[in-house]
């Protein structure tokens, strides 16, 4: 059984700003009796205020904003992130996306107006959006306060309960967010459950109404069979391998540059991340001299996030071995922080693991293709990607790359940035994942968007039921050729 905070006593208002604090005599609840008790206050109601949810996201940004050094610590003592770095990617974007959904709370939870045609008529349709219920979410380690807190917007703008799992490969920042839920949030409707692979298995046993799983796609697929027992619905933010295509049209300096920071961040431990570059054979030379150099100078002078454990590194100098082509720079670790170097590899196989696996580090394969159609070409014959990007000053060869490939977002002439817009939805296709949140679809993926019709009693036609008197068809079928009106 894992650890569950949240189960605190409150001592005041619940999410007025009070602060809930964690008894310490209270026995650990089980899963199945939190995700209970959870349902319990679901029942009660209190979550579809429109009042509670706006509470509850300025907690979330209270808990980020007044404990940002607190979070960034447990960061840096997890991770080894830079401090800044840690702020940008993990708070900042969290903060955002809270803002966001309270800026336009107000429309979302709004009814839609549908037409009705005239068989249906007099009569009024819409849709209004209902939450779903108790939603769990399972977040990684690599960016662990964004994609366990970031999801958690949407869950509560809808009106959820939820359970966070974090990830146990970060126990510090695990633990510190544990203790500070329930002193931002209503504690009796969001718990955090901390613990491993076992907690992990033992939560998607108990039957909840949504899950969304950040993760790889090998434990994606974990998920939905566990959830599939339950007829759960899932969204899945899964990982693949992101490419990044650049035309001999391109800004190559604009292009190295970006490319060799969204690489060197986080380690290259990020879904997101360029996986690889395929480059036109024109500049392929000079783009590569170019991210060569970017590389090191971020090698020399920037602060590096460290890769997450032994075995991650251990992983990552697998890939480097057999992979056939050429390292354009030196391979450099330092087991004590688990900082690796970046290295540029020219020309590997692509059938070689480097190619062919997920790589999740500061590796950056180079290829050379002999044109865009045979780049697109290349990334048609593999796995759809998370994101794809592409470097061109061309809108044509901007439209083909969009038009041909499939991938969960693309970044046309930058990289990563996709993901910090909360207004742009944010998810895989395929392979790289099921469903998408961030803004209004993180709403939308944790709201049920209940269709209902209303008609009137009065001037009820009894001609319009059986045995449906001849004349009675005939107006029937002349209206029914009407257009639907609201
Ligand atoms: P992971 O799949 O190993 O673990 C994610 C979560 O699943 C953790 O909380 C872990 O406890 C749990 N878990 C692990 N094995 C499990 C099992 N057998 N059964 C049930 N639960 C299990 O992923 P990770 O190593 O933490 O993160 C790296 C992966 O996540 C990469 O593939 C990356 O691309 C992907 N990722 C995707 C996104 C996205 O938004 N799409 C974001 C970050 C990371």
């Amino acid at each position: 059984m894992g650890t569950v905070a949240g189960n605190a006593e409150p001592h005041g208002p619940v999410g007025q700003g009070i602060a809930m604090t964690t008894t310490a005599d209270t026995a650990p609840a089980s899963i199945a009796e939190t995700v209970d008790r959870l349902r319990a206050t679901f029942d009660s109601g209190r979550t579809r205020e429109i009042e509670w949810r706006r509470r509850q996201l300025r907690g979330l940004i209270d808990l980020v904003e007044q404990n940002e050094q607190r979070l960034i610590d447990a960061m840096v003592a997890d991770l080894g992130k830079p401090r800044f770095e840690a702020w940008l990617t993990d708070l900042l974007t969290t903060r955002d996306e809270a803002k966001f959904a309270l800026d336009h709370l107000s429309r979302w939870v709004a009814p839609t107006r549908y037409p009705v045609p005239m068989m249906a008529k007099p009569g009024k349709a819409w849709t209004e959006p209902q939450p779903v219920g108790v939603v769990t979410v399972i977040a990684p380690w690599n960016y662990p306060v964004q994609l366990l807190l970031a999801p958690l917007v949407g869950v509560l703008a809808a009106g959820n309960c939820a359970v966070l799992k974090p990830s146990e490969l970060v126990p510090e920042t695990s633990r510190t967010i544990a203790e500070l839920v329930p002193h931002h949030l209503d504690p009796e409707a969001v718990a955090v459950v901390e613990g491993g692979v076992d907690v992990t298995t033992e939560l998607l046993d108990v039957p909840v109404d949504h899950v969304l799983f950040t993760g790889s796609t090998r434990v994606g697929k974990v998920v939905m069979a566990a959830a599939a027992k339950n007829l759960t619905p899932v969204t899945l933010e899964l990982g693949g391998k992101s490419p990044t295509i650049v035309a001999a049209d391109a800004n190559l300096e604009v292009a190295a540059r970006r490319v060799a920071w969204a690489k060197f961040l986080n380690a290259g431990q990020t879904c997101i991340a360029p996986d690889y570059v395929l480059v036109e054979r024109s500049v392929a030379s000079r783009f590569t001299s170019l991210v060569v150099d970017e590389l090191a100078t971020l090698r020399d002078e920037a602060e590096a996030t460290s890769i997450v454990n032994a075995d991650h590194v251990r992983r990552l100098e697998g890939l480097l071995d057999g992979h056939g082509g050429e390292e354009l720079l030196p391979r450099k670790v330092d087991p004590s922080s688990r900082v690796l170097a970046p290295v540029v590899v020219r020309e590997p196989d692509p059938s070689s693991p480097l190619m062919q696996e997920e790589i999740f580090g500061p590796l950056l394969p180079v290829l050379t293709v002999d044109s865009i159609d045979d780049a697109i070409a290349f990334v048609q014959a593999r796995p759809r990607p998370l994101a794809l990007y592409v470097f061109t000053e061309s809108a044509e060869t901007e439209r083909a790359v969009l038009q041909r490939t499939i991938a969960g977002s693309v970044c046309v002439n930058h990289l990563i940035y996709q993901v910090a817009v909360p207004s742009l939805p944010f998810g895989g296709v395929g392979p790289s994942g099921i469903g998408c949140y961030h803004g209004k679809a993180g709403f939308d993926t944790f709201s049920h968007h209940k269709p209902v019709l209303r008609r009137p009693t009065k001037g009820d036609l009894k001609a319009a039921y059986p045995p449906y008197p001849q004349v009675a068809q005939k107006v029937m079928r002349r209206i029914a050729r009407w257009p639907s009106r609201r």
